[in-house]
């Protein structure tokens, strides 16, 4: 059986003072451009991968594949059959020690995590969102850039491939509790122009 992967927490510590860019699977993400990722590194959310390794972002910038959720299959699979859990082509890959740690078992690099135990989660199942964002801070990064959560920025709970997923209005509303001062979101728009919102969702310039 495919052994071991790394943990998580060897990441910890790892970006002190960046800004960390993380990416929902809002509609707005069919706007997302390159440069709307900043130079920090990159936190993936489920599918968005497609879309953000479709960039084909220029190393050095870390991307990080949160897989959190898997598919449901309870034994090691390389071909992961979810609808949810995608193989990325280069990005390092996240698992959950209790939702996805069987998925893309050869998968390198592959970190596994324990939501409570090394992210400080209240339980196994928070939402891949706030699991990001807990990593975010631990490792060392100074602030958020939160992109294409469009059930918090604009009330909008339908998906990049136009299905509506009601559980987008409770990750909205459980995310903001964990944000700070100086994090902000960014809704991508046509033509490469964004709307921007402090951590509060009060409308601002966006960053460049
Ligand atoms: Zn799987």
């Amino acid at each position: 059986m495919p052994q071991p992967s790394q943990s998580i927490r060897e990441l910890f510590g790892r970006f002190p003072g960046r800004i960390c860019a993380i990416v929902g699977s809002g509609p707005s993400l069919r706007h997302v451009r390159a440069a709307m990722l900043g130079a920090g590194p990159v936190i993936v959310l489920n599918r968005a991968i497609r879309a953000v390794e479709a960039l084909g972002l220029a190393t050095p910038v870390a991307v990080f594949s949160m897989q959190k959720d898997g598919c449901g299959v309870r034994t090691p699979h390389a071909d992961c059959p979810g609808a949810v859990t995608r193989r990325p082509h280069r990005a390092a890959l996240l698992v959950s020690r209790q939702e996805s740690c069987e998925c893309l078992p050869d998968y390198r690099p592959r970190y596994l995590f324990d939501a409570v135990a090394d992210l400080g989660a209240d339980a196994w199942w928070e939402f891949s969102a706030n699991c990001a964002i807990r990593l975010a801070r631990l490792m060392g990064c100074a602030a958020l850039r939160l992109l294409s959560f469009d059930a918090a920025t604009a009330g909008d709970c339908t998906a990049d491939d136009g299905t509506r997923n009601p559980a987008y209005r409770a990750q909205a509303q459980r995310m903001p509790p964990l944000l700070q001062p100086g994090d902000f979101w960014i809704e991508p728009q046509a033509e490469g122009r964004v709307r921007g919102f402090f951590h509060d969702l009060a409308p601002c310039e966006p960053a460049a």
